[in-house]
């Protein structure tokens, strides 16, 4: 076999056995690391951000987000084993927290940890807001769009890290690179915003999500309306920044929301919050 043969064999092997399809977006990915070698640096991330901040415990704020979050990650597991994908969360640990910190900002790193900054509770308004907010980040994580921010190279480091080094020598660069792709870019001082496209699949995939967890869904273009009223100003919301919005957004989720309620009748959900 000439070389050229070779290469093109062996580079289609590789785009094989490194492609998944992900259930959510039915789209295959690339998937250079598995949950398996990230997640536990997602989740050593986690861990230290949370010892670094102040996390808020008992209030009946901090409680909606945990009840909020319990019925999101409900409503995703119902929907992969309505779908054929059993065992899909198996790796998933959820976790979640609402941080005392004025920004305006939430995200849920890879096998479900989710943060809640307090500065968003005002535009959230009340508990359907929340549940937007929280089956938008859900869906960017089950969509796997954080590693998907990550350049091919990054990944490869990400890997290297992983399997050769115990997860408390891994380098800060790799930290960095975890921690700016799943939304911990404000303690980093890095944007890295998600592409229009990763926006538009993670409003279709919440809006599923907080429907079948008995949420409105109508109100989640009214709480995009509410995020875009506070664009303006001296400090436009940092979830802005990670979060490209526009006047297409609030038209799609308003056309979207019929389909999300009769997703969520398939489940026996016909009232909603
Ligand atoms: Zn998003």
């Amino acid at each position: 076999m000439k070389y050229k043969n070779i290469i093109v064999l062996v580079f289609g092997i590789v785009l094989f056995v490194s492609c998944k399809t992900n259930p959510f977006t039915g789209k295959k990915t690339l998937a250079l690391v598995s949950n398996s070698q990230i997640l536990p640096m997602a989740f050593q991330q986690y861990n230290q951000f949370l010892s670094e901040n102040k996390v808020v415990k008992g209030t009946s704020e901090a409680e909606m987000i945990t009840r909020v979050g319990q019925k999101i990650a409900k409503a995703s597991e119902r929907w992969l084993n309505a779908n054929g994908y059993q065992g899909y969360l198996d790796d998933y640990r959820w976790e979640y927290n609402l941080v005392k910190d004025e920004t305006v900002n939430a995200w849920c790193m890879p096998g479900g940890k989710i943060v809640f900054y307090t500065g968003i509770m005002p535009i959230a308004k009340n508990e359907t807001g929340v549940a937007a907010i929280m089956g938008h980040e859900v869906a960017h994580a089950l969509a796997n769009h954080g590693q998907q921010r990550m350049s091919a190279a990054q990944l490869q480091q990400v890997a290297g890290v992983a399997t050769s080094v115990a997860v408390q020598n891994k380098s800060e660069e790799t930290q960095q690179i975890i921690g700016t792709a799943f939304g911990l870019g404000s303690q980093l001082g890095v944007m890295l915003p998600f592409s229009r496209s990763h926006e538009t699949e993670a409003d279709r995939i919440g809006l599923q999500l907080m429907a079948i967890a008995g949420y409105n869904p109508d109100e989640a273009a009214n709480l995009w309306r509410r995020m875009k009223a506070n664009s303006g100003g001296q400090a436009p919301p940092e979830f802005l920044s990670t979060h490209p919005s526009s006047d297409t957004r609030i038209a799609n989720l308003t056309a979207w929301a019929s389909a999300a309620r009769a997703e969520a009748k398939k489940f026996g959900v016909t009232t909603f919050k």
